[in-house]
This record gives C-alpha cells, structure tokens and sequence, in this order.
C-alpha cells in the first residue's frame, strides 16, 4: 500500500488577476489547503473534500469556501468540516458568512444535519485529519489567525509557511524533525520591495533565505508560493539569482507528495 499522500496545486498566488488562482491546495482527496480557488475543483472532488482547513481568514484564502458549501448544501453526505484558528474562524463567521455577505451555512440544517461545522485548532498539538494525515499548528507573524502547518504522513512530513513575515517557533518546530521532506513558502514581494513585504507581514527571498538559515537545512527542497502577480517578474530573478535551482516556484497543476 501507498502510504505517501499527494498534494495537488490548485491555485497558488498571491492575488487575483486575470490567469491568477489563490491558493488551495488538495492533500490527498480529502482535505482541501485553503479556499481562494475552491471553485476550480470538480463537482466530484468538491464532494470528496472532508475538510478544508484554513491557514488564515484573509480573502485570497477563504474566498470560494461561500461557493463551495453553498455547492455543498444539496449534494453531501455529510457536513463540509472547516477548521482554522480560533480567530480564523472567528473572523469567517462575523465577516462573511453572518447572513449578510453569504449565509451563515452552519446554522442551515439539511437531512445531514448543518452543512458546515466550523473545528477550532489546537495550536502547538499534533491532531488527526482525513487521509492519513496528522497536522501541527503553529502561529505564525501575519494577522487574521494566521497559522502555518507541519503536515505529517506514513512516509514524511512537510512545512507549509502559510502567509507570515519573519517568525521563528515554526522554524524551530520543524527542526525537531528528521522526516521533513519538503518546505512551502511563501514569497509575496521582490527585495526590492521589503518595505511593504515587511509592513504587510510578508517575505522576500532575501527574508526566505534568512528564514530557512533558522532551520539550516540546505538539502531539503523549498517550493515558493504567494507571489504578487504584477512583481512575478521580479521574484523570479530574486529567486534564481539567490537560490539557483534549490527554490522552485509552485504553479497551477503541479503534485508533489510527501
Ligand atoms: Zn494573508
Ligand atoms: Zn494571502
């Protein structure tokens, strides 16, 4: 049996533009990595995803999560789990599905009973999640319950940034294991705009490389995420000119596994 579990990229930039998918992320079939780009899933796989788990209520995260259970009401079997940060879910709750912008789903009972459940995180404690998989939550320097994550299966474990700046307890967490396999990170501006990165609780390559230096571990693969679609040009002559080929740029269709 394959114990190793796929991610699949559905979307992964930092911003919506025409061509641009905000990030999500399929772990296996099960649970979906944040919901900017929930809609370009299949009905199907719509239906598979148990959970969606959330790095953080900012829009470009959660955004088609509305579509998505609003899909969902008329065609589960059972209630679509989302689970986040205490003030992650907090945030999603009284700012967009309050029955105001979009239903508040967990309150529309279906012959399945509601058809969302909202699961508040533990941080810094390893917990179960849909297809083999065991997470840690770690906060993370970002606002809106900002988490990143250390995702764990038979066979490895991986560190997903989610959106931060500078921070250093996931960093020291991920030290502590000797099955990591890969690193997500994020990188949302050029170096040339470290002022906003930095304002904005973001990271540059030259805030990345300072970043993966706290882990020292030069042979584990670094795939980056989040770039500002109008500085792409940028990051990627960052990128390459800091890291050669040892930090690849995540796109749209990609799979990696751990
Ligand atoms: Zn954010
Ligand atoms: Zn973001």
């Amino acid at each position: 049996m394959n114990d190793q579990v796929h991610i699949d990229v559905i979307g992964v930039d930092g911003s919506k533009q025409f061509g641009c998918n905000l990030c999500s992320m399929l772990l296996g079939e099960s649970v979906l990595l944040d919901a900017g780009s929930a809609s370009m899933l299949s009905g199907q796989q719509q239906r598979n995803v148990e959970m969606v788990l959330l790095t953080h209520a900012h829009l470009d995260h959660v955004l088609e999560l509305g579509f998505m259970v609003d899909a969902a009401v008329a065609s589960r079997d059972e209630p679509l789990r989302v689970m986040g940060s205490k003030a992650c879910l907090e945030i999603v709750r009284k700012h967009y599905m309050n029955d105001l912008i979009w239903p508040d789903f967990s309150r529309i009972k279906t012959s399945i009973g509601p058809a969302l459940v909202y699961e508040t995180i533990d941080d810094k404690k390893w917990f179960e999640i849909p297809g083999g998989i065991t997470a840690w939550s770690e906060p993370v320097c970002h606002g809106a319950g900002a988490r990143g994550f250390l995702l764990r299966s038979a066979t490895g474990s991986i560190l997903h940034t989610g959106d931060t700046g500078p921070t250093s307890s996931i960093w020291e967490k991920a030290a502590e294991l000797n099955d990591l396999k890969l690193i997500i990170a994020e990188v949302s501006f050029p170096d040339q705009k470290t002022d906003i990165a930095i304002a904005s609780n973001h990271l540059t390559s030259s805030l990345l490389e300072k970043e993966l230096n706290k882990l020292n571990r030069p042979d584990i693969p670094v795939y980056a995420i989040h770039l500002k679609p109008w500085e792409r040009h940028e990051i990627e002559k960052d990128i390459t000119l800091r890291f050669g080929d040892r930090v690849v740029i995540l796109q749209r269709g990609d799979r990696l596994e751990f």
